[in-house]
């Protein structure tokens, strides 16, 4: 049953209740992380439909990664029930590839445009150089950029267009707003009019814009994200209504504290304060863990995982008393391990394998990567067959000339079940970079993912390994980071220490097998900014025979 409106909104606080009931126009929700932003959001689209009428059909909701988009339309079908079929939720490139489905034919492609992958499009670019994009729409494809700058130049060539698509979804909500690039701003500020004052009413047009992040957990300006757009959100959108949210519902209050000591000295934000207001009843300090080599690390991660679910009490709290009932419970997926780079995972599976606790790494291999699996789509693209995708993908498998075929199949058939008859959706999905995602975040096993992917989500214990200086902040050897990338990591940083829930261990070893070689390391000086109140040492390193030359913070 779909529960009522009144108990919608009864499930925030009275800030997050505030900014789920703000009855329109453009608004800002700026908050910290675990301040439940992403559940206002899907409180707030859930309210719109359930309560005020807004037909779900009128509500685009945007996130950054296909899973954010997956969950939060999991969430908004709890909320919402069936109507939830008529909501948009869509990361922005998807949101693309739908309306140039729409449009097709304006832009020169046919209904069933294929996008090309990066190695289709190096191949174009060596043959033809900066002219390739000709070729790719003489092929019927464009590649992952045009999926968003396409739409954005046919909407801005064509003010009735831009009237179609706002009449469609005068509701548009975007999470980590933080994150948004430029050509994503600017279709937003196509999708979204600023509010024109209604003189005879006095008031704005229904529906708006809703944005809503941190941007302390800015952390893509690698790939083009400028958090200058949220910063300027009030300028674009004048009037907007603001709304900050300062009370944490996720960290024990030592994680919190030390979480915001690490981020205060480039804060961008003004009142970088959070209440703790979760339901711990125990609250551990934040273990420091130095080990000698990245083994040592790995060894103290599965050693403490042990201790944790076996529940042998070593882990002392503020009050002096020992860790007992607030970490009982726990199994193995309230346990995740974080680190800057893949490459870092390898010796913690080593360990866990050796201690027989089992895990899973989120794995960022794209399926169009794997063998035979390009082949398998390519022979797709050509199948006339009807019905469902999976009995295409079979069909097509027979007529793929290759031993990897079998691979192929068995890796796309998860996809292609989800796809039902939808073989353009499917498609799309592969060239959009769909990864081999095995990771469940029901499964019983440790999460193992870098701190990218671990954005958005939290989880009871979190190890975040690796804490040197050349890992966070990273920094390749000979390389002089400017402080702006320094800044981000520093981001970074906080945006894995603010995953934890009840534990929150930060490891740095001393020496650590890195491109090949033996490096030595010196603890991140983002741990220098944590004070020792908040914190504790756990574990001591094994004196090495030879010193390591940096000075230990530890
Ligand atoms: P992040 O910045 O990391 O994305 P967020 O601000 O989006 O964090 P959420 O993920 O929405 O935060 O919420 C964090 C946790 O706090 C979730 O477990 C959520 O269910 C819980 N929470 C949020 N608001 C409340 C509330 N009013 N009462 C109880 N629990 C809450
Ligand atoms: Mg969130």
């Amino acid at each position: 049953p779909v529960p009522s409106a009144a108990s919608l909104l009864d499930g925030l606080d009275p800030d997050q209740r505030a900014a789920a009931a703000v009855p329109s126009g453009p608004l800002l929700i700026i908050a910290g992380p675990g301040t439940g932003k992403t559940r206002t959001l899907t409180h707030r689209i859930a309210h719109l439909v359930t309560e005020r009428g807004v037909p779900a059909s009128q509500c685009l909701a945007i996130t950054f990664t296909r899973r954010a988009a997956a969950e939060m339309a999991e969430r908004l079908e709890a909320l919402v029930g069936p109507q939830a079929r008529d909501l948009t939720v869509a990361t922005f490139h998807s949101l693309g590839v739908r309306i140039l489905r729409e449009q097709h034919a304006r832009v020169g492609l046919t209904a069933r445009f294929g996008i090309a992958d990066e190695t289709v499009v190096q191949e174009l670019r060596d043959e033809h150089g900066d002219m390739y994009k000709k070729e790719l729409r003489a092929r019927d494809l464009v590649d992952f950029d045009d999926l968003v700058e396409m739409p954005v130049e046919l909407l801005a060539g064509d003010t009735s267009l831009i009237e179609h698509y706002r009449a469609r979804w005068p509701w548009v909500s975007v999470d980590e707003y933080q994150d948004v690039d430029e050509t994503q701003y600017r279709l937003l500020r196509l999708l979204c009019p600023a509010p024109t004052l209604d003189p005879a009413s006095g008031s704005s047009a229904d529906g708006g814009l809703t944005v809503i992040g941190d941007p302390d957990q800015a952390i893509y300006r690698f790939r083009g994200a400028d958090v200058g757009f949220f910063l300027r959100f009030q300028e674009d959108f004048p009037g907007a209504t603001q709304v900050q949210l300062g009370r944490n519902y996720r960290s024990g209050k030592h994680i919190l504290a030390g979480a915001v000591q690490a981020i205060t000295p480039t804060t961008l934000v003004e009142d970088r304060s959070l209440q703790p207001c979760g339901s711990h009843t125990e609250h551990a300090l934040i273990g420091l863990h130095h080990a000698i080599d990245e083994q040592a690390e790995a060894s103290f991660v599965s050693r403490t995982i042990d201790q944790l679910l076996g529940g042998s009490s070593f882990h002392s709290l503020d009050s002096g008393r020992v860790a007992g009932d607030g970490t009982q419970g726990l199994s193995f997926n309230d346990f995740a391990v974080l680190y800057r780079t893949s490459s870092q995972a390898r010796a913690v599976m080593e360990a866990l394998t050796r201690a027989g606790v089992p895990f899973q790494k989120r794995s960022h291999d794209r399926l169009t990567d794997r063998p035979g699996v390009r082949a398998l789509a390519r022979e797709l693209g050509l199948v006339g067959l009807h019905g469902s995708v999976v009995e295409r993908v079979r069909q097509a498998a027979k007529a793929v000339d290759d031993e990897d075929a079998f691979t192929a199949l068995e890796l796309l058939m998860p996809l292609a079940t989800r796809h039902g008859d939808d073989l353009a959706g499917f498609l799309s999905e592969l060239a959009l970079g769909a990864e081999v995602d095995t990771w469940d975040p029901r499964a019983d096993r440790v999460s193992l993912l870098t701190l990218h992917a671990s954005k958005g989500l939290e989880f009871p214990v979190v190890f975040l390994v690796g804490c040197e200086d050349g890992l966070l902040p990273m920094r390749w050897p000979g390389e002089q980071p400017d402080p702006e990338a320094v800044n981000e990591e520093r981001r970074l940083f906080f945006v894995g220490m603010t995953r934890a829930q009840q534990h929150l261990y930060l490891s740095h070893a001393s020496t650590r097998l890195r491109n090949g070689a033996v490096r030595t390391a010196a603890p991140s000086p983002f741990l220098a900014d944590i004070s020792p109140t908040v914190t504790e040492r756990i574990g001591e390193a094994v004196p090495k025979k030879r010193k390591p030359k940096q000075e230990s913070l530890f």
